[in-house]
């Protein structure tokens, strides 16, 4: 039975996490073949909401044509007199998790790269109005942050609509990030956690500082001491930072005890600035994922929206599948894309100096924070898109990795053995931060594996068995 009766679906936090795969889908609303959708929360005041009011602009849920992707917008008007805009961020990033409260209804990401979707079955049983998703928004928002006490929420459906609000929403977003910063992780003595994504990472945990944004680049430090005023008990906590162990990497013995304790045990030490030995955690809502190219001995970055295959020849959601999930991942990080203005961005790898390529895309909404001398230096898609055409960008453009180069091979020329004249690997061919291996019956699991070898050899199991098979005749 329903939590609330007049609404034809449960509602509870057992659905969060719950996917929804195309073949169960009847629609979906923005996610990657709609460029323009949005979430937007606003603080109003009193007389300009009308608490409870629900609005669709342009076609709601039973208009549509099932298996369909819809433009989208969701517009969250709040009014109390303990309300501050301050707080519009906090208020917005919980639709994520109250959408997911649904049955059958999943929302993912955030700001402009949400991506919903409604599963037949919750259709099928009368969730076919967004009248029903605005009633739970408005019941479970008004119940768990009761400094909101009038609450509005306008859906946008109209293609037209959607496109002409996308822009202001996009402006409100960057003047929120813009307000956030100035302040350095060194003058603060709290850092915030959050972590509201456990429901997809069960060992994911965001640690929010002055100079790294949350991942999911919807949470600044500002917002995570706002959420943790208002709402103590809710996702988002404080974290002491104790003793700072390493500078350089940023690590903080409150922030490995906070970690440790949320992740139950599972990560136990975190360096902030690095995307090396022990980075922050993955969930899945990253904007982009900063990934390793040991070819060159640098960092690609591709972002959620890419939809090309990146320079390693790897398309987002693969790079995406090999960093998500709470892990610690060796050279693979999820980050934000305000966390690449900062200057402590990956400052234990050599900052902006370690980054190779990006989508033209970022590098326009970065380029301001890239250092000036290094701007023309880090290849997009149109510079190079395959790792050999970057090797020669970088090389044609002095970028600083292409001096590690030489370094790196003076060291292996001595390295190598002079009698045999050997290959020595310099770089490991595998690296993981827990590797399964099944051999005898056994589970193996290696914690941070780094695998060296002299010849890797790839083979298709297809092309083995048949191989087998004609061995046989
Ligand atoms: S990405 Fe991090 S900050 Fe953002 S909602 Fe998830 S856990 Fe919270």
């Amino acid at each position: 039975m329903s939590m609330f009766k007049d609404i034809p679906v449960d509602v509870g936090v057992i659905y969060e996490g719950e996917r929804i795969r195309r073949n169960d889908m009847y629609v979906e609303f923005g996610g990657p073949d709609i460029k323009e959708k949005f979430e937007l929360a606003r603080v109003k005041k009193p007389e300009e909401i009308e608490d409870g009011k629900i609005t669709i602009v342009g076609p709601d849920l039973k208009d549509m044509q099932e298996g369909k992707s819809y433009s989208f917008g969701i517009l969250i008007e709040v009014a109390g007199p303990q309300l501050e805009p301050e707080l519009e961020g906090v208020i917005e990033r919980r639709i994520h998790a109250y959408c997911n409260f649904i049955e059958g209804f999943m929302h993912l990401n955030q700001r402009y790269d949400i991506w919903m979707r409604l599963s037949k079955k919750s259709f099928q049983k009368g969730l076919n109005s967004f009248e029903y998703i605005g009633k739970v928004l408005h019941r479970l928002f008004k119940s768990e942050l009761p400094i909101i006490e009038k609450m509005q929420v306008t859906f946008f459906t109209d293609q037209e609509k959607v496109k002409s609000l996308y822009d202001e929403a996009l402006r409100i977003y960057d003047a929120r990030d813009a307000r956030a910063r100035g302040l350095k992780d060194e003058e603060v003595d709290k850092f915030y956690g959050c972590a509201l994504c456990q429901s997809f990472a069960p060992t994911h945990v965001c640690v929010i500082t002055p100079q790294r944004y949350s991942n999911c680049g919807a949470i600044s430090w500002f917002d995570g001491r706002a959420a943790a005023s208002i709402d103590p008990k809710g996702p988002v906590f404080t974290i002491e930072k104790g003793e700072m162990l390493d500078a350089e990497k940023g690590e903080f013995s409150g922030v490995n005890e906070a970690v440790k304790k949320k992740s139950l045990s599972e990560i136990t030490r975190v360096w902030l600035y690095t995307g090396f030995g022990y980075p922050h955690t993955s969930c899945g809502c990253f904007e982009g994922v900063a990934f390793y190219i040991p070819e060159v001995d640098g960092f690609g970055i591709v972002h959620r929206g890419y939809k090309e295959v990146s320079v390693n020849g790897l398309a987002f959601s693969t790079i995406a599948d090999s960093t998500a999930g709470g892990r610690q991942v060796d050279g693979f990080h999820g980050i934000s894309i305000e966390y690449m203005r900062s200057p402590k961005f990956l400052q234990a790898d050599g900052g902006w100096k370690r980054v190779v390529w990006l989508p033209k895309e970022v590098k326009e909404r970065v380029k301001d924070f890239i250092p000036a001398e290094l701007v023309d230096k880090v290849a997009t898609e149109e510079d190079a898109k395959t790792v050999d055409e970057l090797k020669a960008f970088l090389k044609e453009h002095n970028h600083p990795v292409v001096e590690h180069w030489k370094e790196e091979a003076i060291a292996v020329a001595e390295a190598v053995p002079a009698e045999t004249g050997e290959e020595v690997p310099t770089m490991p061919v595998v690296t993981a931060a827990t590797l399964p291996l099944t051999a005898g019956g056994f589970k193996i699991i290696l914690k941070d594996a780094k695998i060296y070898a002299k010849k890797v050899i790839i083979r298709s199991e297809k092309s083995e068995k048949k191989g087998e098979s004609v061995g046989k005749k």
